[in-house]
């Protein structure tokens, strides 16, 4: 990490988002081109990867490098990036639908062997690329393009998945809310390990234009004597009471990532100490 003075617009691509007016991602956009200026990391220093949806278009508005990959697919992709080139900052993003359907065996991986990964999630409820088709976090009963009756699955909540699967830090934050969620992005990234951040960014085409004015009044800040470590206050916090919806850091836990297990299961077969600096690391696995 070196301290360049960038400013978010120096992360801004010569690409033009595709979104419709009003989608939640553009905000979700702004704040990674904050959260990358005020981390003062230089574009080269970042690789952000994605799926396939609306939301995964994301690293082709952004100038580091980026990867639009396959269906569900971020990441097992991330994770070998973060491997190959373990002094990168590696950001997975995607939708809801990509993440926790198609995807949802790759993030039970990635978050049970602590990948040191941000996994940036924009939910939005519902498959908007395809034309708002109900998705796995797309409330019981709601009537959407597959649901005319209403949806009969009960939703999915992805911070009540995360800590499940042992994701090491989970967060909430909301797309109405661009300063609170560029913070939470920036403690995700800094975070060593699996890093999963669920934000609330409406699809204002298939979800209705009023989402964010009706999300705006459920949203509650996570309370300042949350104690972050204990895991069942927070599968209590992300289970909402009087529909409510807590943003924040809900979960997180300090212990060795993917590729510090790695290296010292390395060290015990080779009986000799890897190198101190991790791009010597990087050599040595060679
Ligand atoms: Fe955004 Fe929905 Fe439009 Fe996709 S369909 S760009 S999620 S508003």
């Amino acid at each position: 990490m070196t301290c360049a003075p960038y400013s978010p617009h120096d992360y801004k691509s010569d690409l033009k988002p595709v979104w419709c007016p009003g989608c939640g991602d553009f905000a979700v956009l702004n704040s990674v081109y904050r959260a990358l200026a005020e981390l003062h990391f230089e574009p080269h220093e970042t690789v952000i990867v994605s799926g396939i949806g609306c939301s995964s278009r994301l690293p082709g508005y952004v100038e580091t490098y980026g990867f639009n990959s396959l269906h569900g697919r971020a990441l097992p992709i991330a994770t070998g990036v973060k491997l190959a080139a373990p002094n990168l900052n590696v950001i997975a993003v995607g939708g809801d639908g990509d993440g926790i359907a198609i995807g949802g065996n790759h993030f039970m991986h990635a978050a049970r062997r602590n990948a040191d990964i941000a996994y940036l999630m924009m939910d939005n409820e519902i498959y908007g690329l395809t034309k708002g088709q109900a998705g796995p976090t797309t409330p019981r009963g709601d009537k959407t393009k597959s649901t005319t009756y209403g949806n009969p699955d009960t939703g999915v909540d992805p911070c009540a998945l995360a800590i499940s699967l042992g994701a090491s830090w989970v967060g909430r934050g909301f797309a109405g809310d661009v300063k609170g969620t560029t913070e939470l992005m920036k403690l995700a990234i800094r975070h060593h390990g699996f890093a999963f951040l669920n934000i609330i960014s409406p699809c204002v085409t298939w979800r209705g234009d009023d989402q964010i004015k009706l999300l705006r009044p459920r949203v509650r800040a996570v309370a300042d004597d949350h104690v972050r470590s204990d895991r069942e206050a927070a599968m209590r916090l992300t289970n909402e009471e009087e529909e409510k919806i807590t943003v924040g850091v809900l979960y997180e836990d300090a212990r060795p990532t993917l590729l510090d297990e790695m290296i010292e299961i390395r060290e015990r077969a080779s009986g000799e100490k890897m190198p101190p600096t991790r791009s010597e690391i990087l050599a040595a696995f060679g």
